[in-house]
């Protein structure tokens, strides 16, 4: 074996020795470019250097990391390199410094028994996040309940959790889960996920214009008073443009996009219009510019008014795509397909799912292969992250990134959707299929997004907003990632391209911390002044 390694170096070498004058010769630059000291190659050495620098000394927070609580176990955990995006390891690597770790659970019927399910969901989360903070890692991890907190944890060389609260639905009737969700930690919400909730529309309404409140209902705007009176932040990265405007216009604090980029750029009913964010400019908050492929960079109009006819002719009421994730392998029809169409089938099989194909695990049960199966047919390729039902999912060395594969399903929000899919024939479903695949071969996906093209909404944001109002977030674990920001391990790479850019270490501080640490702590001033009477 070392023998033969030691042939192939030396046979690499005498390609390289031979084929380099000849390059050279080809092409001009290929020699000098891999020669040390040029002015152009010390230069981008400087400029990598300097980056570093910039990178250690800011607090870099994510706003935005989706968790799965089977990863907060005694045995299965964020001290080890899961195959998950975000973990300890990853976050050291990548120089991460804030994980918002967030409380999401989907949207659901709106009856009583939808309430508890999600109550109990949401609180495995807040309870696994504390548990990581408090038994499992407090000394590599601590939980901020404050920007001081995340000031003083950073300091102390700790990573810092966060929670966000991603969709209220789980609050069910009770306005009192607002402060009970303030006390277990959390300190961002949103109204609404894919799918309209009890407090309000959700941005997927736009795909059939369909809506519930026309904006926000009585119990939503009850429940922006009560965070602005404990010191919850309001995100509106979900829910419609109607009720984002009215919860701008109610709230008494600045408000957050936890994770949500450009519309302007990327049309896609997830990303904000130029009117919300001037709006969000004018009320002193943030948006925290999300690094989720498919909504950095869509696909032509062309091909979603294919599919949205197609629909129409089958009867699919298209509610739900707002989650869903182009795939990364570019023309894979059955990927494609589902992301477009809302695929909540491929929706939340898919990070558990596909995974368990990705990465073997040691004794898999009749059950995690069923799992992986199931996410696999659903959602094409899975992200390669993920789990089979019984392990943990290790990453193996040498293995590709996790979330290099690209990826089906996404979280599709539209359970109608899924059902009407399963309401056809099987004879009409084959030609629905069929049709399908015939427009995801006519309008190909375009190309999957780049750190480039996501760094593209940070200046758009920066220019028509200014540099207060901007910040980073990725989506991870939730089917966030572009190229070259795939995992908390290459976070650094976010930081070099603002630094390319001419971004001051100023500025890089502001949009990866200090904006979002400014805004919450304008929150909290809020907060204090209504409960001391001082603010009504
Ligand atoms: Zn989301």
């Amino acid at each position: 074996m070392k023998t033969r390694l030691t042939l192939a170096a030396a046979f690499t070498a005498a390609f390289a020795f031979l084929f380099a004058p000849i390059a050279g010769a080809l092409f001009g630059v290929g020699v000098r470019a891999q020669t040390p000291a040029t002015p152009a190659s010390q230069a981008e050495a400087e400029l990598v250097a300097r980056a570093k620098g910039i990178h250690d000394r800011v607090i870099t927070a994510d706003t935005h990391n989706d968790i799965s609580p089977n990863n907060f176990t005694a045995d299965c955990n964020y001290t080890m390199r899961l195959t998950s995006q975000v973990n300890l390891p990853k976050m050291v690597e990548g120089g991460l410094d804030v994980s918002f770790m967030i409380a999401y659970v989907g949207q659901g019927a709106l009856t009583p028994e939808g309430y508890d399910r999600a109550y109990a969901e949401a609180v495995s989360k807040f309870d696994a996040v504390h548990r990581l903070t408090e038994q499992i890692a407090p000394d590599k991890i601590g939980l901020a309940l404050t920007p001081a907190d995340v000031r003083r944890i950073a300091a102390s060389g700790r990573k810092v959790a966060v929670i966000g609260i991603e969709n209220a639905y789980p609050i069910g009737t009770d306005i009192k889960r607002v402060k009970e969700f303030f006390d277990r930690g959390g300190r961002y919400m949103s109204l609404a996920h894919n799918g309209h909730s009890q407090l309000a529309d959700s941005n997927t309404g736009e795909a059939n214009d369909v809506w519930l409140h026309g904006g926000l209902s009585p119990l939503g705007k009850q429940a922006i008073a009560e965070m602005n009176r404990w010191g919850i932040m309001v995100d509106v990265s979900h829910p419609s443009k109607a009720a984002n405007l009215q919860a701008i216009a109610l709230s008494k604090a600045p408000v957050i996009a936890s994770h949500s980029a450009a519309r302007a750029l990327a049309n896609h009913s997830r990303n904000l219009d130029d009117e919300t964010l001037w709006a969000i400019k004018q009320n002193g908050g943030v948006v925290q510019t999300v690094a989720f492929a498919s909504y950095v960079r869509v696909a032509g109009p062309e091909r979603q008014n294919a599919i949205n006819l197609l629909n129409q002719e089958f009867g699919i009421v298209t509610g739900g795509g707002g989650g869903g994730r182009q795939g990364g392998a570019a023309g894979a029809p059955a990927a494609a397909a589902g992301a477009n169409a809302g695929a909540a089938a491929a929706g939340q099989a898919q990070g558990r799912g596909a995974a368990a194909a990705a990465t073997p695990l040691p004794t898999p049960t009749p059950a995690a292969a069923g799992a992986g199966a199931a996410g696999a047919a659903a959602a094409g390729q899975g992200r390669g992250g993920g789990r089979g039902a019984g392990g943990c999912s290790i990453e193996q060395p040498g293995a590709a990134p996790a979330a290099g594969r690209g990826g089906g399903g996404g979280r599709g929000g539209g359970g109608a959707n899924n059902a009407a899919l399963e309401a056809l024939t099987p004879e009409r479903r084959a030609q629905y299929d069929m049709r399908m695949m015939e427009i995801a071969a006519r309008y190909p996906t375009a190309p999957r997004a780049n750190v480039k093209d996501f760094v593209d909404h940070i200046d758009y944001l920066v220019k028509y907003i200014g540099i207060d109002h901007v910040g980073v977030s990725s989506d991870f674990d939730g089917g966030g990632g572009v190229d070259g920001w795939n995992s908390a391990a290459e976070t650094f790479n976010v930081t070099l391209e603002l630094v390319r850019r001419g971004y001051t270490e100023e500025q890089i501080g502001k949009i990866w911390s200090g904006n979002l640490l400014r805004v919450w702590g304008a929150v909290e001033t809020v907060a204090k002044g209504i409960q001391s009477g001082q603010i009504k």
